[in-house]
């Protein structure tokens, strides 16, 4: 543990005040944001237009990013995966979505990144393998925006959209989430607009009102499925605590305040949720929100029993959406490692320090 304060989790009014308390004028603030953001420094010395003093006060108190890359050997061409290492020596994941590849299988000159919000998760989805160690702390804001710099760097490629889709519940780290937010969106920070962030929740319902009303048009995608309570509870434990009639009374009032639809992702686990008595709930409930759906087939995660559908009864089930004139996808064979890894981030470089 370093003990300092990392500069890419403050927003801009936050380290204004700061560098006033270093007794330096406000517009350094912009300066040392530039260096940060736009000439990507990696170190305060390099910020040549700050008075050395400064900036070895500087270097006393801050760092620029908290995450060290890792050199992960289990990272092939296709999975795109990258390993940071924390401050506190856990470790996180990241996946990048590359613009040749796009979501949903379907070409997109855009970069995604998927990125974790916690070490873990407390949630305990039974086919999820990010929950199958529990939880072990949220990641602060830096720790988030950090991936993102991170990516940047190694892959000298501009990430153009942000999903909160890989390990962890983001919505139980709301805070921190939000601040990290702000500096993803900010023109000071890394620009990326608001309807490019799209934040994915297996359905914490006071946190979803609490998105509402806040002002940013970022995304929200619910993870849901199950079109039933019977189903959905046998999967996510969540449901027990915030059962579907009182998700989808959340989510009406969601659309009451934002502009853009909401996504419901549904992965198609055999024998579990992908009857065509689901689809057509799913169907119902889907119109009355005028939410679009992504239908994901279910990736095998190791040491759990969960199979993924054969093609008919996706196709079947997709079309059961389609015909409704609800707006749906089902993600293609192809690229779904890298689909499959996004959501599927697990704490393996631990296990494998364990049992080594
Ligand atoms: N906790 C949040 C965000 C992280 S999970 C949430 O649950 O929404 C991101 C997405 O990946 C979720 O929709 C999750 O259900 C999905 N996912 C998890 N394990 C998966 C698997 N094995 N195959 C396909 N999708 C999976
Ligand atoms: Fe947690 Fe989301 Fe996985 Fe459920 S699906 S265990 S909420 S990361």
């Amino acid at each position: 543990m370093t003990g300092r304060t990392a500069i890419t989790g403050l927003t801009k009014e936050e380290l204004e005040s700061k560098i006033l308390e270093l007794g330096q004028p406000k517009y350094r603030a912009g300066q040392v944001l530039d260096w940060v953001y736009s000439k990507r420094a990696k170190r305060f010395s390099e910020m040549s237009n700050l008075p050395e003093d400064f900036r070895t006060n500087l270097d006393t108190q801050y760092i620029i990013n908290p995450l060290t890359p890792v050199k992960d050997d289990r990272s092939t061409d296709t999975t795109r995966k990258y390993l940071y290492q924390l401050n506190d020596g856990r470790y996180i994941e990241t996946v990048i979505i590359p613009a040749s590849i796009g979501q949903q299988g379907k070409r997109s000159d855009r970069n995604t990144l998927c990125v974790s919000s916690q070490v873990g998760c407390a949630y305990g989805c039974k086919f999820c393998a990010s929950g199958l160690d529990g939880f072990t702390r949220n990641l602060e804001a830096a720790e988030i925006t950090g991936q993102i710099l991170a990516v940047e760097e190694e892959t000298m490629k501009k990430i153009n959209n942000v999903v909160f889709m890989g390990m962890g519940e983001p919505l139980a780290n709301i805070r921190n989430l939000m601040q990290a937010i702000k500096i993803i969106n900010a023109e000071w920070g890394i620009g990326i607009g608001a309807r490019h962030i799209t934040v994915s929740t297996s359905g914490l319902v006071p946190q979803i009102k609490k998105i509402a009303e806040q002002p940013l048009q970022i995304r929200l995608a619910v993870s849901l499925h199950g079109a039933t309570d019977e189903v959905r509870e046998k999967i996510m434990p969540i449901n027990k605590k915030y059962p579907i009639r009182d998700l989808f009374d959340v989510l009406d009032y969601y659309r009451t305040k934002k502009s853009q639809k909401i996504t419901f992702e549904y992965i198609l686990i055999k024998d579990i949720n992908d009857s065509l008595e689901q689809a057509e709930q799913l169907s119902k409930e889907a119109r009355s929100l005028n939410a679009k759906v992504n239908l994901i087939p279910y990736n095998k995660v190791d040491g759990l029993k969960w199979e993924r559908p054969n093609e008919r009864t996706q196709k079947d089930f997709l079309n059961v959406l389609t015909s409704s004139g609800v707006q749906s996808t089902l993600r293609k064979e192809k690229g779904h490692d890298i689909e499959a890894a996004c959501g599927q981030l697990r704490l393996r470089k631990e296990k494998q320090e364990v049992s080594t």
